[in-house]
């Protein structure tokens, strides 16, 4: 199979090329960068089956000639992270809601299936939990710029619902729960890479809020392990799919575990929403999945825990050596020995 994927170059596309890679199949990447890095896909730039185009998911005739080429395509391409969001608001809403639309536009000229990302987000403050496909979508005020991740997302929901309604083009749209492992730099405000970073340089621990706010994390294997099966099911055409972990954690605990896990003498603070993000923010109290539907259809469930997920993270940065440093040892000096990114 050919697979065409967007944001290839991105935490969790550059994962579902090395699945398709090990597959036997072929990967077409398209990714500008912009959040997906090179340092991602270095390891495959030589694979035979391997190809990469460096340019906007907005330039049509390049998403045309790419789709022509494949037989799938995943748009993963778009702006991700609460802290980008919430300072560059036009950036996501254009490329949320441009990108999805060029891509279904031309997946559409050759009725290629697609599968879209959108995301957990989309719940918004919703309070039915644990948050069911079929269930009520509640958006904050457009005041707040958080939300317009989660509105432009529903819209590329409602499009790639509507390309299957009206124009018979099969597509899938799956959200996912937070998710973590390898390749994931926290540069764009993800908790746990960013504990794990200033566990391990011995800088204070960050939970914004109280810290009562709940999370489920989900290991990137097993979430594309789920779209690889999802792609290859014909009953997930036409459909929303949750793909996450039920195993819920307040922030808190989060913050402790990494203290535990890292044996680092970093202390928590907490950091006021307002002076984290911007005036007013608005965040998610709880976030669960109902994974039930996606657990019919191609029997997933998550395979590895959160204690197993902050082992193979912690074990990643202590592996990187431009990240290396001993806890104790980073207390000695005024000046941290790790960059935050
Ligand atoms: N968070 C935190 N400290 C940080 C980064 C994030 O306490 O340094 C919190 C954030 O406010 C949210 C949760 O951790 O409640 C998960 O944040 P993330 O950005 O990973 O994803 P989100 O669930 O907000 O999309």
């Amino acid at each position: 199979m050919r697979v065409l994927i967007t944001g290839g170059a991105g935490f969790i596309g550059s994962h579902l090329s090395d699945a398709y890679l090990a597959r036997g199949d072929e990967v077409f990447v398209l990714d500008d960068l912009s959040t997906g890095s090179m340092e991602n896909i270095k390891h495959l730039k030589a694979h035979p089956r391997f190809d990469y185009t460096i340019e906007s998911v907005h330039h049509a005739s390049v998403v045309a000639e790419l789709v022509d080429q494949c037989d799938v395509v995943f748009h993963l391409a778009a702006a991700v992270g609460v802290k980008l969001i919430v300072e560059s608001p036009v950036r996501t809403i254009e490329t949320n809601v441009h990108g999805t639309e060029v891509v279904l536009q031309q997946a559409n000229k050759k009725k290629k299936r697609v599968l879209i990302a959108s995301t957990s987000e989309v719940y918004g403050l919703s309070n039915q939990v644990p948050f069911r496909e079929d269930g009520n979508l509640v958006m904050g005020a457009t005041t707040k710029g958080r939300w317009s991740y989660a509105c432009s997302k529903a819209i590329d929901e409602f499009l790639a619902l509507a390309y299957w309604r009206e124009k018979k083009l099969p597509t899938t749209v799956v959200r996912l729960f937070n998710t973590v492992g390898p390749r994931q730099t926290g540069q764009y405000g993800m908790v746990i890479p960013t504990f794990v970073k200033q566990a391990l340089a011995g800088r204070p621990i960050t939970v914004y809020g109280d810290g009562s706010q709940t999370r489920c994390f989900t290991y990137v294997g097993d979430v594309v392990r789920a779209l690889v099966a999802l792609m290859d099911h014909p009953d997930a055409v036409g459909e929303v799919y949750n793909i996450g972990s039920s195993e819920e954690v307040s922030i808190q605990a989060l913050a402790e575990r990494v203290q535990a896990l890292t044996d680092t003498t970093s202390s928590i603070v907490h950091v006021p929403y307002d002076e984290a993000y911007e005036e007013g923010f608005e965040d998610m109290p709880r976030r669960v999945p109902d994974i039930s539907k996606i657990g019919s259809l191609i029997g997933y469930r998550p395979t590895v825990a959160l204690d197993e997920i902050l082992h193979r993270v912690i074990t990643h940065f202590r592996d990187d050596a431009s990240l290396r440093v001993s806890p104790r040892a980073s207390q000695a000096g005024p000046t941290p020995a790790v960059a935050v990114h």
